[in-house]
């Protein structure tokens, strides 16, 4: 077998590594034998070369088997999760992971931090001080048995070679690889005792994949690796071109969640939790689609949803009251008068982690009170003047100008109004 350099060397010039190769790089890694910069240097041949089906299906099984596949059988057949490939303004799974249990689902969901320019739902849920999400399993299945539905991070049992693989591929420039994607999301999915799962597959411009074409392979790939392991699997490509909903931040998506978990809060997210919500409803207990979307806006509208949420985050040792508010905001406003035509989610993003609401470097800590409001979404009118959007900012106080430059730039407004675009652009499996 080739040694750790000749496999760098094999995947970089473009050959096929085998099944031997994939496992030995893996277990190497994760067992903390080979230095991050080898594996930077893998990832970076990935996502140049990239691998082939049977090689993503190895690499994935190979991040899998870094951990333990969590049993969850006793729990009944309604377990169904759902992943999304990343954007900004993201935070569907928070309100969706409740209302899916009102629903009678369990929902163990496993979830990562921001990763480049997208933020993360942990860090959004370590926004609500005491939340844990580095729990045992033990104290998963518990909260699951109870409540229906545990959102934490990964931990050393769950596919510990994607959580390490997740935190270099941040600040390496390498995670938009549809091989990396399909093999991080589908690790640490397959290791947690699910039936079922739905892939919210993003794209546009604030999504890793840019095109229709290539979101559809991606969504093809993890379809086809978890049927191959014998789940149920729909996904769906949907748009990412401006950020979802108002809030960008974590602190700020909390409470747009909450909008959200009571029957409020903007359309796009209400239909993303619906659309997504009602796929796992039909995977897990039998309905149609129509059936199931129906039983999960219901459950954002009576309440029960909320209820669930309240406890799932008591159980992870959140205190909701005593959630902190900003130090102070900044708003920039329109320089002239129109329809907003775009909002440039990439940008936004990245600006976002500019101001300290993401990673630049693995062990930056993230204030969870930055963050944006956009006053002004796509298709609505403004005048000179009018707000487009607020910018929330920390202890350390006013964020630099020519971030806030940038922020204003990632805005088009002109005279035309731009036609609506629905949010769920074409169903996969
Ligand atoms: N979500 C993940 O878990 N991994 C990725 O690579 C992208 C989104």
């Amino acid at each position: 077998m080739r040694s750790i350099v000749e496999i760098i060397a094999a995947k970089r010039d473009g050959l096929a590594l085998t099944d031997e190769e994939i496992r030995f790089f893996i277990g190497e890694y994760a067992a903390d034998r080979m230095p991050d910069y080898q594996m930077s240097s893998m990832a970076m041949a990935i996502y140049f070369k990239g691998l082939s089906a049977a090689e993503t299906g190895i690499w994935t099984d190979a991040m899998l088997r870094s951990g333990e596949v969590l049993d969850f059988e006793d729990l009944g057949p309604a377990r169904v999760d759902k992943h999304s490939t990343g954007g900004v303004g993201d935070k569907v799974s928070l309100p969706l992971a409740p209302a899916a249990a009102a629903c009678g689902l369990v929902v163990p969901m496993v979830s990562g931090r921001g990763l480049g320019h997208t933020g993360g739902t942990i860090d959004k849920l370590e926004a609500i001080p005491g939340y844990r999400a580095d729990i045992e399993i033990a104290a998963f299945r518990s909260i699951l048995k109870d409540v229906g539905c545990a959102i934490i991070g990964q931990t050393a049992q769950i596919a510990p070679a994607d959580k390490k693989l997740y935190a270099l591929r941040d600040v390496t420039a390498t995670v938009s690889s549809l091989p990396l994607i399909t093999s991080s999301i589908m690790s640490k999915k397959l290791a947690e005792g699910i039936e079922g799962l739905v892939l919210d597959v993003k794209v546009g411009s604030g999504a890793f994949m840019k095109t229709l074409d290539d979101a559809r392979r991606l969504a093809e790939s993890m379809v086809a690796i978890g049927e191959a392991m014998g789940k149920k699997v729909i996904a769906f490509l949907t748009r990412m071109e401006e950020p979802l909903g108002r809030m960008v931040g974590n602190a700020c998506e909390v409470e747009e969640s909450m909008d959200i978990l009571n029957g409020r809060g903007p359309a796009d997210i209400r239909e993303l939790v619906g659309c997504l919500g009602g796929a796992m409803v039909e995977i897990g207990l039998g309905t149609t689609f129509a059936e199931g979307k129906a039983q999960i806006l219901a459950s954002l509208d009576d309440g029960s949803a909320y209820d669930h949420w309240r406890r799932m985050v008591e159980s992870l040792g959140g205190n909701l009251s005593a959630m902190e508010k900003p130090k102070g905001e900044i708003v920039l406003r329109a320089e002239t008068s129109g329809f907003v035509q775009a909002i440039d989610g990439m940008e936004v993003g990245l600006v976002g982690v500019e101001l300290g609401a993401g990673r630049k470097q693995r062990e930056d800590t993230i204030d969870p009170q930055i963050g944006m409001r956009i006053d002004a979404i796509r298709g609505e009118r403004v005048n000179v003047g009018d707000p487009l959007v607020t910018v929330f900012h920390g202890a350390q106080g006013l964020p630099d100008a020519g971030a806030l430059k940038r922020l204003s730039a990632a805005f088009s407004v002109g005279e035309e109004q731009p036609k609506t675009e629905p949010v769920i652009i074409e169903r996969v499996g």
